[in-house]
C-alpha cells in the first residue's frame, strides 16, 4: 500500500484539514495510466478493473487534483486514458454543432463560429493553462470543489453519512436552490451554457449508445454504482460527444460569470442566456444559472417573464427576468448561509441580458485583483 491508500484509513476532521492540506498538491499517489486503444476498449477495462478502482483519465485536472488532495474514494490505482481517441473536434452539424468529449475547453473558447454563449463560457473557465488541458467533458463531469470533500472529510459523497457542506461553511460552493443528501453546486461553466443551447450528449456503455438532454445528464444528486453524484455517467461509461443544435432564427445569447478573484475561480454565479427573437419580439427565451445549484439551475420563472418582451429589452424588463430569475431560491440559513449570493445570481442574469444589446461588454466580473 502506498502512502496515499495509508491516508486513506483517514485522520480525525481536525487532523484532516492540518495534515491533508500539508500534503496537497505535492506529490502524485501512485496509479497505473492505461491508454484506451477505442471506447469499447475503455469501457472494458474500466468494467474490468471496477468502479472503486478505476475511473477516466482525460485532462487529468481534475482527476490529478483529487489523487494528490488524497480524497479517500477517488483514487483509484487504475485510470484509463482516453486522451488519445479521435473525440477531439468541433464539426458543423445540421445547423449546428457536434463537439467531441476530448476537445480542449481553449477550442471552444477561441471558435468564433459556436454560439456566443458557449463560447464565453469556455474564456470564463480558469486559466488558458487549464483550458488547453480540460477538455469539454470533464468541465461538465469535473466533481464538486466542495472544501470538506476536496479536504477528504468522511462526507455523503465520500462514503460517510453526513453533509458538512450544509452545516459548516457554505459560502461559497454550496447550492442556494435547496438539495439532499449533498449540497455542492456543479462548478462546471460549460454545462449551464449548453444546457441553455439545449444541448445533448451522447453517452456509450457495456450495453449500447443512449443520446440525452443536459438535464438528463445532470438531473441532480443520486446515487450512481454506489456514489453520491450529481451526472447520471457510471464509472464504466463514456460520454463521447456533444451535440447543438441549430439555433432559431433570430436567436442571440451571452453568458456572464462572477467569480470572488481576478485570477482563476469558479462562478459564484453565472448566467447563460439564449434568446430566440423574431422581428422585435423575443418568441421564448433559455435562462440557466450556473454555481448555485447541484446542477446547471433552469431558470424557468425567468424564460415565461421573457417571452413576448421587445428587444432592445428595457431596463425594466431586465431588472423583471433577473428578479424572477432567482425564484425559489432556498439559500442555506444552517452554518455560515450564503443568501449573499441570490443576489449575485439574480445580477448575473442582468449583465447577461444587458451584454446581448451592448457591444464589447466584459463577461466576468471579479471584484478581487488576485
Ligand atoms: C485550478 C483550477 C481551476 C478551475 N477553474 C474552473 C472554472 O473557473 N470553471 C470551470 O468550469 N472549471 C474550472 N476548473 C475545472 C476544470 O475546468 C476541469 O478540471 C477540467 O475541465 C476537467 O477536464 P479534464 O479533461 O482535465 O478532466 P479529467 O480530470 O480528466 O476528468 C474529470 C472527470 O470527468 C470524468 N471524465 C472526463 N472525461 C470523460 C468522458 N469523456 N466520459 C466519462 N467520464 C469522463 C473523469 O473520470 C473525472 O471524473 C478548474 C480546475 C482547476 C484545477
Ligand atoms: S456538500 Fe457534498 S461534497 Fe460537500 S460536505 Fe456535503 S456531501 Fe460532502
Amino acid at each position: 500500500m502506498d502512502e496515499g491508500q495509508g491516508h486513506a484509513a483517514g485522520p480525525t476532521v481536525g487532523e484532516k484539514n492540518i495534515v491533508g492540506r500539508r500534503k496537497m498538491r505535492t506529490e502524485v499517489s501512485k496509479f497505473a495510466l492505461i491508454q484506451a486503444t477505442s471506447v469499447g476498449d475503455a469501457i472494458a477495462k474500466l468494467s474490468s478493473y471496477g468502479v472503486d478502482n478505476s475511473a477516466v483519465i482525460s485532462g487529468g485536472t481534475d482527476v490529478i487534483s483529487r489523487n494528490k488532495e488524497r480524497i479517500a474514494t477517488m483514487m483509484p490505482q487504475y485510470l484509463i486514458d482516453i486522451s488519445g481517441l479521435p473525440l477531439n473536434y468541433i464539426t458543423p452539424s445540421s445547423g449546428g454543432f457536434k463537439i467531441g468529449a476530448t476537445t480542449p475547453v481553449i477550442d471552444v473558447a477561441n471558435n468564433t463560429s459556436v454560439p456566443a454563449v458557449l463560447s464565453q463560457a469556455a474564456n470564463a473557465v480558469a486559466t488558458p493553462q487549464i483550458q488547453s488541458m480540460g477538455t469539454v467533458a470533464g468541465d461538465v463531469l469535473q466533481e464538486v470543489w466542495c472544501e470538506y470533500v476536496r479536504n477528504d472529510f468522511p462526507c455523503w459523497r465520500n462514503g460517510g453519512n453526513v453533509c458538512y457542506g450544509a452545516i459548516g461553511d457554505n459560502r461559497y460552493y454550496h447550492s442556494i436552490f435547496g438539495g439532499r443528501l449533498c449540497y455542492a453546486n456543479h462548478a462546471g461553466d460549460l454545462a449551464p451554457a449548453l444546457t441553455a443551447l439545449n444541448a445533448t450528449a451522447t453517452i456509450q456503455s457495456q450495453t449500447g449508445t443512449s443520446t440525452v438532454s443536459m438535464e438528463d445528464l445532470i438531473p441532480g444528486i443520486n446515487v450512481i454504482s454506489g456514489r453520491v453524484k450529481e451526472n447520471i455517467v457510471a464509472w464504466n461509461e463514456i460520454l463521447t460527444e456533444f451535440q447543438i443544435p441549430a439555433p432559431a432564427s433570430g436567436s442571440v445569447s451571452a453568458f456572464y460569470k462572477v467569480r470572488d478573484r481576478g485570477t482563476w475561480d469558479f462562478a459564484l454565479a453565472s448566467a447563460s442566456v439564449v434568446l430566440n427573437v423574431s422581428g422585435s419580439t423575443i418568441s421564448s427565451a433559455r435562462v440557466v444559472l450556473g454555481g448555485v445549484d447541484v446542477k446547471p439551475h433552469i431558470a424557468t420563472s425567468a424564460q415565461s417573464y421573457l417571452a413576448g418582451k421587445s428587444v432592445p429589452l428595457s431596463e425594466a424588463d431586465i431588472a423583471g427576468a433577473a428578479a424572477a430569475a432567482v425564484d425559489g431560491a432556498q439559500p442555506l440559513t444552517t452554518g455560515t448561509g450564503n443568501s449573499y449570493r441570490v443576489t449575485i445570481a439574480s445580477g448575473a442574469v442582468s449583465k447577461a441580458l444587458r451584454s446581448i444589446y451592448t457591444p464589447n461588454q466584459p463577461t466576468v466580473y471579479a471584484p478581487l485583483s488576485s
